[in-house]
Formats: C-alpha cells, sequence, structure tokens
C-alpha cells in the first residue's frame, strides 16, 4: 500500500511518522524540494495546477491524501481515473469556500453564525441591516489563521474593512461572543464506522491556534457536536480524519469552519490518545481497522509560532513532548509545538502557563 500525500508540511512530516510504524511509507506532492516533509519521504515537486504530473504522481501510489485543503479541486478531480482520493475532492471542494461550507452546515441543521455572501458595498449594507454590527468580514477562499479577514465593530470599520478586501468574494458573519472555543476531531473508515476524539478546547491569539487542551469535558456539548460532525462525514461518504471547529455561546455550539485533514487542534492525539489523529488517518485511508480514539489524561498542547523556544528549555517541563518541524522562523509562522499529557486538570493547567511562557521569552 503506497501513500501519497499531496502538500508537505507538518501536516504531511506527521502523517508520515505515523504511518512508518505500520510498515507504510507515504510519498509526497509539494511545490518546492525545500519543504518541512522531506526530511521523512521523498518528494516530488510540481506545481498544484500541473495536471500531468499529479496525473502520475496518482498513478505511482494506491491512495491520494492531502496536508492541506486549498489545491485547486480541478486538478484533484481527475485523479479518481487513476487512484483511490480520499477523503473525496466534493469534501475539499465544500470546505475551500466559506459560503458553500455554511450553506451545508445549514443543510445538515448544524447552527452557524448568521452570515451573507458579499460582492458589493450594497451586500455588505444589507448584511448590516440585517444581522447589524458587529461582524466579521472574511474572504470566502484562502483564509487561514485569521488572514484575510476584519472584525467590523462600527460603520467607518465596515467601510474600511470592505475597501481592505474587496476585488475578491466576500462573507459577512455575525460575531458570536463567545465563551470558548471548541472543536471535535473526528475519522471515518472506508466501510463507513465513525470514531470521534474528545472535544479540545482551543485558544487562538491574532486569528492563530495558540494551545488546546484535551478532554473538554461537557458530555451534552460532546454529543451534540459528534451529532453533528457525523452528518458531514456522512453526507460528504467521506475517509478519513476530518476536524469541526466550534464556537460556545450560551451552552450551545455554532459551527465556525470544517478542516478536510487532521488539524492542529488535534496534535494533543499524539501523546494524549491511544491512537494519534495522523495515525487513525493513515488506518482509514488505508482501509486499515480504526485506533481506540480515547483520551489516556489531561492533554495540553501549545504551539510555537515565529520563534522555536531552545528544545533544551521545553524538554526540562516535566512530561514535555516537543514536535519541532524543522522550518525556517517567520513572523506568524507556525514552527512547532509541545504537548504535555498531565494526571489532573489542575496540572493540565500548570504545564498549559509553563508551555505557554516559553512562547514570551
Ligand atoms: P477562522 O479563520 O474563521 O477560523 O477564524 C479565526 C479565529 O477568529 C476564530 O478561531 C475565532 O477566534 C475568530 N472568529 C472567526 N469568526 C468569528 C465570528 N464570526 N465571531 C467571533 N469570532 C470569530
Amino acid at each position: 500500500m503506497k501513500i501519497g500525500i499531496i502538500g508537505g508540511g507538518q501536516l504531511g512530516r506527521m502523517l508520515a511518522l505515523a504511518a512508518h510504524p505500520l510498515g507504510l511509507s507515504p510519498v509526497f506532492y509539494e511545490q518546492t524540494a525545500d519543504t518541512c516533509a522531506a526530511a521523512v519521504g521523498p518528494v516530488s515537486t510540481g506545481r498544484f495546477d500541473d495536471h500531468a504530473a499529479l496525473a502520475a504522481f496518482a498513478a505511482s501510489v494506491d491512495v491520494v491524501t492531502f496536508d492541506w485543503e486549498n489545491v485547486p479541486v480541478e486538478s484533484i478531480r481527475p485523479l479518481t481515473r487513476f487512484t483511490r482520493v480520499s477523503p473525496p475532492a466534493a469534501a475539499l471542494e465544500l470546505s475551500q469556500d466559506r459560503l458553500t461550507e455554511k450553506d451545508l452546515f445549514r443543510r445538515l441543521r448544524i447552527p452557524t453564525p448568521g452570515y451573507a455572501a458579499v460582492d458589493r458595498a450594497s451586500d455588505l449594507a444589507r448584511a448590516i441591516d440585517r444581522f447589524g454590527l458587529p461582524g466579521v468580514l472574511k474572504t470566502r477562499r484562502f483564509g487561514y489563521d485569521g488572514k484575510g479577514q476584519a472584525v467590523l465593530r462600527t460603520p467607518g470599520e465596515a467601510r474600511a474593512g470592505f475597501r481592505r478586501l474587496a476585488g475578491q468574494p466576500l462573507i459577512f458573519e455575525q460575531f458570536v461572543p463567545f465563551e470558548r472555543e471548541v472543536s471535535l476531531v473526528a475519522v471515518r473508515a472506508r466501510s463507513g464506522e465513525i470514531r470521534t476524539y474528545p472535544l479540545a478546547e482551543n485558544v487562538h491569539e491574532q486569528g492563530i491556534l495558540a494551545s488546546s487542551s484535551a478532554p473538554f469535558t461537557d458530555p451534552r456539548l460532546a454529543r451534540a457536536a459528534s451529532a453533528h460532525v457525523r452528518r458531514l462525514l456522512e453526507e460528504m461518504d467521506y475517509v478519513g480524519v476530518l476536524a469541526v471547529e466550534f464556537f460556545v455561546r450560551a451552552g450551545r455550539l455554532i459551527a465556525n469552519e470544517m478542516a478536510p485533514r487532521v488539524h492542529n487542534s488535534g496534535h494533543w492525539t499524539i501523546e494524549g490518545a491511544v491512537t494519534s489523529q495522523f495515525e487513525n488517518h493513515v488506518r482509514a485511508i488505508a482501509g486499515l481497522p480504526l485506533g481506540d480514539t480515547a483520551a489516556v489524561g489531561h492533554a495540553v498542547m501549545v504551539n510555537f509560532i515565529g520563534r522555536m523556544p531552545a528544545a533544551a528549555r521545553v524538554l526540562a517541563v516535566p512530561g514535555a513532548h516537543l514536535h519541532d518541524y524543522g522550518k525556517s522562523p517567520r513572523p506568524g509562522r507556525k514552527l512547532g509545538h509541545a504537548t504535555v499529557v498531565a494526571a489532573s486538570t489542575a496540572a493540565q493547567a500548570r504545564a498549559r502557563r509553563t508551555l505557554l511562557a516559553l512562547r514570551r521569552r
């Protein structure tokens, strides 16, 4: 069984690290050879719109998967002539556009913030009339880590936000004054079997994930999230790992977005769950039995962004596991993370503070 991964970032790298013990050695397709997954597998280089190169790559493997969802769908759809593609191209397509994604949530009765498509200034005025301010104006495509977004609190900010983002399809969303953010990572096998991880509680700073703590124990929310994600997996006839991020407001879930791949808020599962999200994604797409998704303690994962602390300082934290992606530093870039699996929620909170302090010095 040969796995081909389109995209060679840290997610691809961690997928390969999980695949190797199963006797599987993934290969990558990336735009440049100088990518962090190159340390763990061979990389074919080519553009994401080079149909011939992608076809040759697909024909050389038994299954194609992704570590990045913004590969053009027109490049992916034809690959099913050469090999199995998991998750399906339709899932990439739906999640690439915030409008089609929210329409899908609504169709499946998954609550979302109020939203409206914005192409012209008059659309924005109508959306603000309907939903009021504050709101968030976002690009429909290619937004990640809070990029391509403007929070609109006043009519002046609405005009400035529109001027900055106009020229591409946009979406206006009601601002959700959330109490917390949580995510659910789930996996669906080729057989249709679904397993869900416990909820993680996520804290973002400037739109970028800073920390995830899991399990976030709230049986009612966990049941609701799991029911929502099951409907998505079944609707898309999905195979592999899917992550859905939710706001929690007044004790209810409001879906923000989904990612048709392994997810940063699931990195805690490497040490904090019986089977990691990476291994379960590999198992699912390879047609192998899924592994247990139960948590083995109280995990906290902290991202290192823009600057890696010295390894010795991270590893001096009791129980800390370091993941350095081997990427060159750049402001706002995810360079690595650390996870501690604690025995209690109090120890988890202490470990979180200690790991977050490493980001500041
Ligand atoms: P996103 O790229 O949509 O995941 O947004 C990044 C982060 O911005 C989210 O995790 C939230 O912290 C914040 N955010 C995005 N959309 C909204 C919203 N409609 N209301 C409140 N906060 C939001």
